[in-house]
């Protein structure tokens, strides 16, 4: 179909890639959920638009023919944007996240050598820094806190430490080293014996020792025991295991979005460009016949052969270089990651602009077959200084050389 009018053109653009991003992202994250609410409030919004497309299309006559399209795209768009938008609010905290950027005032609170310890902590154990930084904070202060100090960081409970661990929970249930009395707590600092006791202290700084006030140690520990009760799935209800009230939660939720108030999704998929189970690579890095003439072509990326409208998500965090069309690529988004770039090609629609920054593992656009291609995936390219390289080391974490 084709259109002349320059306005009309770029609205029904708009409104496609919208659309496209929009239906995208709402089959990943909300799997259907919401449907009622989100459908009347389609409704309502999605009839003022399409009243705009009759107008709009009766104006340019010679467009007539487009109208229905126009108008499904335009309720079918609306109900999906109301979704993404009524949906959205009430996963995010369900689903399991990662820190984002430190925050000025978590800068102005958070200990240096502090921060560094729940940035690896994350790093090795999937658990949000900023979460492991609020806990420190309510539980000790950094292990600077006045009242922690003023009782050697003993809790009335006989919690130790700077995590406030109880012993056994440090050492292991059945650990003999090990125990919980609120006047005389002990604990045990052996990393073998409290490993095969089942207890969650760890050695983290590598001095020999598992010892509760120890930063790195107590840090560790505590991100292991997240872990162990399901962050990933569930960042609250772990949360709560470790204190037993659901105040405690809010309060620790709270301070960690003040730390960091971007977060992001966290699992397996953050670091590929596509929800993980449409990850299927077709072609590959490299020599292969070229798919649209025959003959020999080198492929400057992977193939992943995603369905249309499939949620394109960026590798990492960076800066969008350009997000448009490319004859070859048809529409294009590169991503700028400082020491290299990514590219996402034959997009149905692009969700970003260039200059905008994004994080790994936000929508930058959907699936699609625009441009030399036969059908809907994702090209994905990497850049290293100028020469496009083997994309896949730099998928699922894997960012050898980086
Ligand atoms: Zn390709």
């Amino acid at each position: 179909m084709r259109y002349k009018d320059a306005t009309l053109t770029s609205k029904i653009e708009q409104i496609r890639r919208f659309y496209a991003v929009g239906k995208a992202a709402a089959a990943a994250l909300t799997g259907g959920a919401g449907g009622v609410a989100v459908e009347v409030a389609g409704r309502v919004f999605g009839q003022r638009v399409v009243e705009w497309v009759v107008e709009r299309t009766a104006a340019h006559k010679r467009e007539i023919l487009a109208l229905p399209f126009l108008a499904l795209a335009a309720v079918v768009f609306l109900v999906v944007a109301v979704s993404v938008a009524v949906v959205l609010p009430f996963t995010d905290g369900e689903k399991g996240f990662r820190g984002g950027s430190p925050s000025p005032y978590a800068l102005a609170e958070i200990p240096p050598d502090y921060l560094q310890i729940f940035l690896a902590a994350e790093q090795k154990y999937g658990v949000a820094w900023n979460v492991l930084a609020a806990i420190c904070k309510v539980e000790s202060g950094f292990g600077r806190s006045q009242y922690w100090l003023s009782r050697n960081g003993v809790s009335p409970a006989g919690a130790v430490g700077i995590m406030q661990f109880m012993p056994t929970t440090w050492s292991g249930s059945r650990n003999p080293f090990a125990r919980d009395d609120p006047r005389d707590p002990q604990y045990d600092t052996d990393p073998e014996r409290i490993a095969k006791y089942g207890g969650y202290g760890v050695d983290a700084n590598g001095d020999g020792r598992a010892d509760p006030y120890d930063p790195w140690d107590a840090v560790f520990a505590a991100a292991k025991y997240l872990a162990a009760n399901g962050f990933k799935e569930n960042p609250r209800q772990a949360i709560y295991q470790y204190n037993h009230a659901w105040w405690y939660v809010d309060r620790v939720m709270e301070l960690a979005l003040k730390y960091a108030p971007e977060t992001l999704p966290s699992g397996d998929a953050r670091c590929l460009p596509v929800p993980k189970e449409f990850f299927v690579i077709t072609s590959r890095f490299g020599w292969r016949e070229d798919p649209v003439k025959g003959g020999p072509e080198f492929h400057r990326g992977i193939d992943i052969a995603a369905p249309a409208g499939t949620p394109v998500f960026a590798t990492d965090d960076g800066v969008v270089e350009s997000a448009g069309w490319d004859d070859g690529f048809g529409l294009e988004v590169v991503v700028n990651h400082g020491t290299y770039k990514t590219q996402y090609a034959h997009l149905s629609a692009v969700a970003v602009r260039a200059g905008d920054r994004v994080k790994a593992g936000q929508p930058v656009g959907a699936v699609g077959s625009t441009g030399r291609s036969t059908g809907p995936h994702l090209h994905f390219g990497v850049v290293v200084n100028g020469n496009f390289v083997d994309p896949e080391p730099y998928l699922s974490g894997r960012k050898a050389g980086s």
